[in-house]
């Protein structure tokens, strides 16, 4: 497995892949790895020749307050579980090297970034579908695979691509859960052993959710005010939004009448978690 820090030495590796005829497949991450991160370098391995995995914690991303400083980092054990998941290049450069003096180019991905987290992180979105871009240009993949987890990510990522005209497969891959339902996430980590316990509401919210759904609830206000009693009856949990929305434009629905996902985004202690859920007929 390759380290590459420099962007100009990953694009020649890119090129030089291409030239070669393989597949890239890229996972782009902000390291402190799970098993979550690891499926999607399993789908990308089984997908293409080349694995690139990036590890980059995005400044641009954060707002300010927000966790930049804080947020997890060990490179020993993410290389260790890049090794294992068969990567064949991390590419791991700094901030200074993405972001050099004079930076001043960004993409706003416009309607699908502003409802859900868009509300309370209004430049998240845009940090976001800029980096991921310029990653797409230092790693040139044929296919790119991203969480399904961070449902309107992933949406904005495919409406970027769409709308730009980039010639990559963006490829979405199902929420990977803890055995009781937690949503794996490198922000668990913040968590105290009191505050897990609480956020194991947000999955049994979303079930509970699903299991009415399946049962023919179809009124947005009924789902959302079931799934908000399960989570604020327990400790230290304060509801950012619960929402039921299109899954294309990611706009507020009253009753639900096609496939729809319901989305949420809750702060216990000083974590902020998502999890979401596909509500469709089986
Ligand atoms: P992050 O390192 O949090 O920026 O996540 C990198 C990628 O891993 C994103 O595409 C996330 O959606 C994805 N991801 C994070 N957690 C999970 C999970 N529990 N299951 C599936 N994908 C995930």
């Amino acid at each position: 497995m390759n380290v590459i820090k420099s962007v100009t030495e990953m694009q020649a590796f890119a090129e030089g892949c291409r030239k070669q005829g393989k597949k890239i497949s890229f996972v782009p991450t902000m390291g402190y790895l799970h098993q979550g991160h690891a499926c999607l370098m399993q789908e990308g391995r089984k997908l293409g020749d080349i694995l690139i995995v990036s590890i980059f914690v995005n400044p641009i991303q954060f707002g300010p307050g927000e966790d930049f400083e804080k947020y997890p980092r060990d490179w020993d054990r993410d290389a260790q579980l890049c090794e294992s998941a068969g990567v064949d290049v991390i590419f791991a450069p700094t901030a200074e090297e993405m972001y050099p003096q004079g930076y001043q180019t960004s993409i706003t991905v416009a309607h699908v970034s502003r409802n859900l987290c868009g509300v309370t992180r209004p430049t998240h979105f845009q940090g976001v579908a800029t980096v991921v871009a310029k990653l797409f240009n230092c790693t040139k993949p044929h296919i790119a695979l991203f969480g399904e987890k961070d449902f309107q990510q992933l949406v904005v990522i495919q409406r970027m691509v769409k709308d730009l005209n980039m010639d990559i497969q963006i490829i979405g891959v199902p929420t990977v859960r803890e055995q009781d339902g937690l949503a794996m996430s490198s922000r668990n980590t913040y968590l105290s052993a009191d505050e897990r316990v609480s956020a194991l509401s947000l999955s049994r919210g979303l079930k509970q959710a699903r299991e009415l759904f399946h049962h023919g609830e179809r009124s947005a206000r009924v789902l959302i005010g079931t799934v908000r009693e399960i989570i604020e009856k327990e400790q230290g949990t304060a509801v950012d939004y619960i929402k039921i929305c299109d899954m294309e434009t990611l706009q507020d629905i009253d009753t639900i009448a096609g496939p729809a996902v319901m989305a949420l985004a809750i702060k216990i202690g000083k974590a902020r978690l998502i999890d979401n859920v596909v509500l469709k007929r089986e």
